[in-house]
Order: structure tokens, then sequence, then C-alpha cells
């Protein structure tokens, strides 16, 4: 009896394998199409400048979602599986140059000094032709290169080849910043901040998470935001969700923050409607929060 359970839990085990292999072959060819179909859009988060208490809408981050099966699917479910069959080439080409568009509109109706940021893959920088893809995006939405940032992760620096360092060397010589996401999560060694031409370092928000709460927490987030402080970075703290974190950004002088504090991610007409009547002062999107 012992054996013909043990027999039927391997039949049920190997059911379970070969569907979970199917739904991802299946995820893999309908993620191939999505494009094609139209089923990527994108949200923005807004990033806010800290001053004096208040918090000013400075820039926007372009996050992909997956129109699927009448749901919204995050990043989370599908980046990885792009990553491996490169085809995160096709759609990151197509997030940059529809966020590089939209900020662009954004700029021209008011926000003239709206800065747009954008995820990058490995993948793309290790296209041969990346700086000209790029160029021709700025050519085409008409955004100035320095409105323009490119979110990077630790591990895409570890990976890095010569070829990689020249592109975001020519990256940066074009005027567009680079930015380090999720800094503190991954192994970079701390040489790189110097070593590549970065401008802006993003904490990430596991550490923003417990500044209130955790004294290490606390003491690691006020060491990143030093750290780049004196390396002359711009610190945007990630993953802000209460106002005793925000309170804490100001003590150590961070600038800039991002969270749902502020915004959750927003559609483009969303977040155009949020900010078009009561939220703006001299011309400029204010977020209703103060510390
Ligand atoms: P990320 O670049 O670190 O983006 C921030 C993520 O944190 C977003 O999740 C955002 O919704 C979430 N977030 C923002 N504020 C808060 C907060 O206060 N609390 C909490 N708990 N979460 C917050 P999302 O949109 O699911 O994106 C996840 C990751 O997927 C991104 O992390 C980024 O690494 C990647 N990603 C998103 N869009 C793209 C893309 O177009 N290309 C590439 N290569 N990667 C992308
Ligand atoms: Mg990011
Ligand atoms: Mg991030
Ligand atoms: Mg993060």
């Amino acid at each position: 009896r012992a054996k013909d359970a043990g027999k039927n839990q391997f039949a049920l085990y190997c059911e379970g394998l070969q569907s979970t292999a199917q739904r991802q072959l299946e995820l893999q060819s309908n993620l191939a199409q999505a494009l094609e179909r139209n089923e990527f859009t994108l949200c923005y988060q807004p990033i806010c400048r800290l001053v004096d208490g208040q918090a000013h809408l400075a820039g926007v981050e372009a996050l992909l979602r997956w129109q699927h099966d009448g749901r919204s699917v995050g990043p989370q479910e599908f980046i990885s599986i792009l990553e491996e069959s490169r085809e995160i080439v096709r759609v990151g080409e197509w997030v940059l140059r529809e966020a590089c568009a939209q900020v662009r509109r954004w700029q021209q109706t008011g926000q003239a000094q709206l800065y747009c940021s954008v995820n990058l893959s490995i993948r793309q920088l290790q296209q041969a032709d990346f700086i000209h893809r790029l160029i021709a995006i700025l050519g085409e939405t008409q955004l100035p290169a320095s409105s323009l940032v490119l979110e990077i992760t630790e591990t895409l620096l570890m990976q890095h080849s010569d070829a990689v360092l020249a592109t975001l060397q020519e990256i940066a010589n074009l005027g567009v910043r680079l930015a380090l996401d999720d800094f503190g999560t991954g192994y970079c060694s701390l040489g790189y901040l110097k070593q590549f031409p970065l401008h802006i370092l993003k904490v990430d928000r596991s550490f923003i998470a417990g500044v209130a709460e955790d004294a290490d927490s606390a003491v690691i987030s006020r060491a990143i935001i030093r750290l780049g402080q004196s390396l002359d970075l711009t610190v945007v703290a990630e993953g802000v969700e209460e106002p005793k974190q925000l309170a804490f950004l100001e003590t150590e002088h961070c600038q800039y923050a991002q969270g749902y504090l502020f915004s959750r991610p927003l559609s483009a007409v969303d977040l155009r409607r949020s900010f078009r009547n009561d939220h703006c002062v001299d011309g400029l999107w204010q977020l209703a929060v103060s510390a």
C-alpha cells in the first residue's frame, strides 16, 4: 500500500512538473506575441524632489505592464522570461520609445522639467548598436538627452564586459544620466561606483522599509545616503510608504524619493488627471504629501 501511495505521489509529481513546464511554455509563446498584439502598457510612478518638507514631482519611472487574460501582469512575473528568450531587447526598445514620447508630451504641455526614468536590461546594452538606437529614439521623440535617466542594476555592472562599459560611457557622453537601481541588494563592489559613469543611486526599498522602527535599517540607509552624497551622486530613496520614513529622509538630506506615500504607479491618463487641477503650483505638479 505504501508503495502504491508512493507511486501515485510520483505520478502526481510528474503531472505537476509537466503542467508547470507547459504553463511556462505557454507563457513564453504568449509573451512572444504580446508586443504585436499591443498587450504591453506602461505605467508611470512619480519620483519626487523633497524641498522644505514638500514633495515636487521631478520625474517619472516607466514601469512595464502586460494586459493578459483580463488582468494587468507585473514585470516580476515575466521579465526573466523575456530576458531568457532575448525578447527583452525588442520589448525594452518599445518601452524606451513609448516612455520618451509620453514624457516629451508632458513636457510640451507644461511640465518642462519633468524627467523620464527607464529600466534597462543587460541584453539591451549588449547590442553592438545600442547607442545608435538610443540616439534614434531621442531624435524621433524629441526628448532632450538630459531629460532621460537609464536605470541599471548592480548585477548588470558585475556582468559587464569592456563593450558594455564603453556603451555606458557613450550613454553618459550623450548627456543621458545613469542610475544604479535597487542599490544595496546586489554584490556590487563599491569601487564600481567610481569606475562607472553613474549619476544617481537608488536606495533599495528593503532598507527604507525599516528606517523608522529598526536601528540597523536606519544605520545602513544613512550610510548609503552619505556614500552617495560624498560621491556627488543624486540619491533617490525607493519604496517610501510612510510619513515616518519621509521624515527620516529629510533629516538625512536625501533629496529624492519614490513610493506609495507619494503615488502608486499610474496609467498616463490617471497621472495626468491626478495632477492637472489642484496639484499645480507655479506650473509645477505638486504631490500633496509632507513629513
Ligand atoms: P524597480 O525598477 O525597482 O521598480 C520599482 C518597483 O517597486 C515597481 O514594481 C513599483 O511598483 C514598486 N514600488 C514602488 N513604490 C513602492 C512602495 O512604496 N512599496 C512597495 N512595496 N513597492 C513599491 P514593478 O512595477 O512590479 O516593477 C518591478 C521591477 O521590474 C522593477 O523594479 C524593474 O526592475 C523591473 N521592470 C519594470 N519595468 C521594466 C522594463 O520596462 N524593463 C526592464 N528591463 N525591467 C523592468
Ligand atoms: Mg527601476
Ligand atoms: Mg528600483
Ligand atoms: Mg527596487
